[in-house]
């Protein structure tokens, strides 16, 4: 664009001053992520302010911090309201774990209570921290011999089954780390297992266990300390499915809630290292697997069952409740009817420091930054929302009622969803997107310094030796890109600094964490604030949409190559599938060289501008394109999910596969063997072939 400045300041000096009155765009860009405008204290402020208490969602703490960012969002001029729903959320009244080591020994109860430290700053609002458990569990009693169960993944069932263990009438001990936990209880479920208790691994979490220290002298989690967390497998309200929760809507009955797949069939409880390690020393049996033992100073695991049996109790309310998202909006100059979403939740299961609000304090500190270009004189091309949802931790309710509320608007104007959940776990940049927002990622990567090594950008330190960087996919279920994603086909982004920590979703997440071990400095939110700005920026601004399907053709490539070795010798043929993928290859290379000849092509009656309709309607194709992975049937067996090519795989909520549907399709025939499950299979490569098709057609922008 400055090379175009150049000429025209040749030819038509009057007519420059009149339209680059304001300096271009781009220049704004340059200064939104230069160190004058950041504000790492301000940041600070915000997180410390954020998580001076814990905020569930539906409690007035977290009503407190929603009047918090409406208030900071409003003061940076940011025309910002609160959009409330009515969701079924639930709580804990009462849990009790009794184990029994041997018929000779003594019963023992545990007291499931999440240790205050010495000089904790924050023990006298502890008591608000909600008991430790898990959302959406069955209530009931519940007792047996314990088996257990590594990381209660269908593969560990498979191992457990070879070993001749029967897991039946059992109570499953599993530990967290692989898979989702609402996964683990169902695949515990499946097996027959009458209840499960989730603990959190030393080796995993602790350290590796041995001479390892914990919070608040390390970051390790405390003996003590346990991750609570939802275990409902579904996405938004469990009473509206589908619809949104909004006024006096209908609902599904308390039984059809309970009849839900989706919903936990046997009671479950999340537990310490502690906890986990003494019922561990009553399990006997065969010895586990090396690797499912556990840390350098703990006993032999051994798989059970029994002999100790252990008695577990839960008793939770499900009650409806109002749930806070807080919208604000600068509206675009030119364009005011697309729109560019940054969201991050706000609600916490406890102090929330690292999950969610070092993601909420990074959002604050781009809308101040916005707000200073605003004063400067920046308008933005296209209207910027930001959303700060709630209940994310539910099962992402806030996002999902609004995303089912405002579905064609969103499905018809929304150009891209950028998500940040949990800003800073550490050092070292992560993110995932659809693909065709891979170069800007990188573009924008290349912008911004690494706040952990000042020599070199974030794109230096997120490529290290290899040629490219790794982006994730949003298949998972693991925040709110997944409504816009899975359910509409937005393009998205997801990124964070860090990845995973060990106090996640215990009472230790809180503001002495990330000062002592996530961010003393804030440089690091900084640094999250930068990108996700810069690549919210750059969606607004440019005239020309940055996206580029090229990138998804060769992921959609490598994708459908990984799937020849699970069907080859199966009689499925993947060819309709790599030749609708050709074709988007021709398609994504004829809509960039379209943009190329817009620009070549401006004549001398508008050569400072290119012609808007033919901008706006290319844009729409790129804009439409990813809408067209989704199919209005959505998945087999899962409807909600109506992106083909990425949802949840079945058995781990955050594990990102793609052509879900085509991996359930091979997972049932693979044990069903028949020969009409293996034509279900070549079914499943038809529809994605069909539906990359229809995004060839889109970016052709051609009736047929
Ligand atoms: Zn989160």
């Amino acid at each position: 664009m400055f090379k175009n400045t150049i000429t025209f300041i040749a030819l038509a000096t009057p007519l420059f001053f009149l339209i680059f009155s304001t300096p271009p765009r781009s220049s704004y860009h340059s200064l939104y992520i230069s160190s004058s405008l950041s504000d790492n204290a301000s940041i600070s402020r915000h997180l410390y302010t954020l998580t001076r208490r814990p905020h569930v969602a539906g409690s007035q703490a977290n009503a407190d911090a929603a009047a918090y960012v409406l208030s900071t969002l409003t003061s940076c001029n940011i025309r910002s309201h609160i959009v409330s729903y009515d969701v079924l959320l639930t709580y804990p009244v009462s849990r009790s774990l009794t184990l029994t080591p041997s018929p000779q020994e003594a019963p023992t109860t545990s007291d499931l209570t999440q240790e205050i430290y010495e000089g904790d700053p924050y023990a006298d609002v502890a008591n608000e921290v909600l008991p430790t458990f898990h959302a959406y569990a069955k209530s009931g009693t519940v007792s047996g011999p314990v088996v257990y169960v590594n990381y209660g993944r269908v593969e560990d069932y498979a191992k457990l089954k070879e070993m001749g263990v029967n897991v039946s009438g059992t109570v499953v001990l599993a530990r967290y780390g692989q898979i989702y936990r609402g996964d683990i209880v169902e695949n515990a479920y499946e097996a027959g297992a009458v209840g499960v208790l989730v603990y959190t691994d030393r080796k995993d979490y602790g350290g590796g266990g041995g001479d390892a220290k914990w919070f608040p002298d390390d970051k390790w989690m405390p003996p003590s300390g346990v991750q609570v967390g939802s275990v409902y497998g579904g996405t938004g309200d469990p009473t509206t499915p589908g619809w949104p929760s909004a006024g006096a809507c209908e609902r599904i009955s308390d039984d059809e809630v309970a009849r839900r797949e989706d919903i936990p069939k046997i009671p479950s409880l999340p537990i310490s290292a502690a906890n986990g390690e003494a019922i561990l020393r009553s399990v006997g049996g065969l010895v586990a697997n090396d690797d499912w033992q556990g840390g350098a100073d703990v006993p032999v695991y051994r798989v059970g069952p029994g002999p100790g049996i252990v008695n577990l109790s839960y008793e939770g309310k499900q009650i409806i409740n109002t749930i806070q998202n807080v919208i604000g909006v600068i509206e675009g100059a030119e364009e005011p009817d697309r729109f560019v979403i940054l969201g991050n939740h706000r609600d916490a299961w406890t102090f929330g420091a690292v999950d969610p609000n070092s993601g909420t304090a990074a959002l604050l500190e781009v809308a101040q930054r916005l707000e200073k270009l605003q004063k400067r004189g920046w308008k933005p091309r296209r209207t910027i929302v930001f959303c700060n949802w709630d209940a994310e931790e539910y099962g992402l309710i806030g996002s999902t009622e609004w995303v089912e509320e405002n579905r064609e608007i969103v499905a018809s104007r929304v150009i891209a969803y950028l998500n940040v959940d949990s800003a800073v776990y550490g050092a070292g940049f992560y993110a995932s997107a659809t693909p065709q927002l891979d170069e800007l990622l990188k573009q924008a990567t290349q912008q911004v310094q690494d706040p952990d090594n000042s020599s070199q950008t974030i794109y230096e330190s997120w490529v290290g030796s290899s040629n490219s960087p790794i982006i994730g996919r949003l298949g998972g279920g693991g925040s709110d890109y997944a409504a816009f994603v899975q359910h509409v086909g937005v393009p998205a982004a997801d990124l964070s600094f860090g990845e995973g920590y060990a106090v996640y979703h215990s009472m230790y997440d809180d503001f002495v964490w990330m000062m002592k071990f996530g961010d003393p400095m804030f440089h690091r939110h900084v640094a999250v604030a930068n990108v996700w700005g810069l690549v919210a920026l750059r969606l607004a601004d440019e005239e020309f949409l940055p996206f580029n399907y090229l990138s998804y053709v060769n992921e959609l490539q490598k994708s459908t190559e990984d799937l020849k070795g699970d069907v080859s010798d199966k009689g499925i043929s993947l060819i309709p599938l790599f030749k609708s993928i050709e074709e988007l290859k021709k398609a994504a290379t004829n809509i960039n060289k379209q943009r190329k000849a817009i620009e070549e092509n401006k004549g001398w009656a508008s050569m400072w501008k290119n012609d808007p309709w033919k901008v706006r309607e290319l844009n729409d194709r790129l804009m439409m394109a990813e809408r067209a992975f989704t199919d209005r049937d959505g998945l087999t067996g899962r409807p909600w999910y109506k992106h083909l090519i990425y949802a949840p795989s079945k058995h781990n909520d955050y594990g990102s596969t793609s052509f879900p549907g085509i991996g359930d399709a091979i997972e049932k025939a693979n044990n069903l063997d028949t020969a009409e499950s293996w034509l279900s299979v070549q079914h499943e490569v038809w529809r994605v072939s069909r539906a990359v098709t229809h995004v060839s057609l889109v970016l052709n922008g051609e009736l047929t």
